[in-house]
């Protein structure tokens, strides 16, 4: 079986990691990776670019570091999968067939389900981003300093109405850019709101806690049950459906159904000097296209069909998915791929010798919390909510906003994510 064919989409953290193990560990197989791009990104890093703390090209390597030798490194994307016949279609229309597939390929990023929102807006009109690239995350440091020298004014800062990456991002960049408003001397002069579709701030209940007592304690207005739906760049103005039960909505704005809403919703549009948008995500189009998307539950239709703890392929035995692209009921994560990455290989070599497979993921997930710059709190937890916060730095309590927590996310993190790309965490 070490002649087997296997293909791995995408060498981002998950695909890279899965390049490195697999190929060590099965010498002789024919491995071939699938990524397009020249360079890899280090997406933590981009919080830290966007609150003007690193510059951009500490965030980049080339994947030629990354990738392993004896590996065919597929330098074009795929456009398609045949999951019944086993074969990749491939952009310049040639075809990859393989006897094993892990799909790694991330997510996609649906800044066009926002009415007159796009990626390239990010940097212009005090529309910021952090999540469109590394260039967006640098115009949204752009876009901030810009409101900040304006002296004053208000920031709107959404969250979307589906899982994303890194669930923590959109609160840390409302921390960042409150802690660069108290730097300025004037903080009364600016209006901070968070909107929200959700009920909550975030799925861990003592996290979610502790979040809505903080933004009270800090005059940042909580709106739930808000999900972003259009944007009018030139106007600097909003417009946001309310999601939750009609009993609730109370409109602090103008209610106007007539220009922007559709029929039966309810919509307010707000004006804003800044605002940072979080756009809807889900697995690439070319997945959810192809028969390894969810057909039923609650990632149908848009996410990986994976077993959530052996991450194998709910319906093909030979596929496993890993990272951010698997429907899962936690949050994607690079720390996530660490933890998923030993599973799918142990999980993958037994199926190849048709053994049971020995591996489970526990839904571990973690993510530094980014409170103030120069504070942090590095919360970790699983899919049972109620397993402790599986410390991994027992030095550092998690319920504590710690300088040594920042630390980590400025300076340790970085070197610990590479280990995992090599195969090596
Ligand atoms: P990615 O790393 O995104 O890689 C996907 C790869 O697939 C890419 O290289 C892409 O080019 C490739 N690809 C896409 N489409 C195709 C195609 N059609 N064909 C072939 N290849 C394709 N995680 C943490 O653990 N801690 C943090 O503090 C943290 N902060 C974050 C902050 C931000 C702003 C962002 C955006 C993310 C953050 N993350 C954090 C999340 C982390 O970056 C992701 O969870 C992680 O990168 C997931 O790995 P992945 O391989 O699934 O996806």
């Amino acid at each position: 079986s070490t002649r087997a064919r296997i293909v791995i989409l995408g060498g981002g953290a998950a695909g890279m990691a899965m390049a490195n193990r697999l190929s060590r560990r099965l010498d002789g197989a024919r491995i071939s990776l699938v990524e397009p791009r020249e360079i890899h990104h280090y997406q933590p890093g981009w919080t830290l670019v966007a609150s003007g703390v690193w510059q951009p090209d500490k965030t980049m390597r080339p994947n030629a570091n990354f990738v392993p030798a004896g590996v065919d490194w597929v330098r074009q994307p795929a456009v398609g999968i045949d999951a019944e016949q086993r074969r990749i279609s491939l952009a310049d229309a040639s075809v990859l067939e393989y006897d094993y597939l892990v799909v790694a390929t991330g997510l996609q990023l649906n800044y066009h389900l926002i009415d007159g929102m796009s990626p390239d807006l990010v940097g212009t009109h005090g529309i910021g981003s952090v999540y469109a690239s590394i260039e967006g995350a640098t115009r949204t440091r752009d876009a901030i300093d810009a409101w900040l020298a304006k002296g004053g004014g208000k920031g709107l800062f959404t969250a979307a109405p589906t899982p994303v990456k890194c669930a923590g991002a959109p609160i840390k960049m409302t921390f960042t850019t409150l802690s660069r408003i108290r730097d300025t001397g004037r903080r009364d002069a600016f209006q901070l709101d968070y909107l929200t579709p959700g009920a909550g701030m975030f799925s861990q209940p003592w996290i979610n806690d502790f979040l809505k007592q903080r933004f009270d304690d800090e005059g940042i207005n909580r709106r739930h049950h808000y999900r972003l739906s259009a944007i009018d760049p030139a106007a600097r103005q909003a417009e946001f459906t309310f999601v939750g039960p009609a009993s609730e909505f109370t409109s602090h704005h103008e209610l106007r159904q007539a220009e922007f809403g559709r029929e039966g919703e309810m919509t307010e549009v707000v004006d804003y000097d800044f605002i940072h948008v979080v756009p809807p995500m889900s697995a690439p189009d070319f997945v959810r296209e192809s028969d390894l998307i969810a057909h039923e539950g609650p990632f149908r239709g848009e996410w990986l069909d994976v077993d959530i703890h052996t991450l194998q392929h709910n319906r093909y035995p030979e596929v496993f998915g890993i990272g951010d692209v698997i429907g899962a009921p936690i949050n994607k994560t690079a720390a996530s791929v660490k933890a998923q990455a030993p599973v799918v290989e142990a999980n993958l070599l037994a199926q190849m010798q048709e053994q049971p497979l020995p591996a489970r993921y526990n839904g571990y997930t973690s993510c530094p919390l980014i409170t103030d710059i120069g504070k942090a709190m590095l919360v970790e937890f699983g899919y049972d909510n109620d397993m402790d916060f599986l410390p991994s730095f027992p030095f550092i309590d998690p319920r504590d906003e710690s300088w040594a927590a920042w630390v980590m996310k400025d300076r340790m993190l970085q070197p610990a994510y590479y280990a995992v790309l090599e195969g090596q965490a």
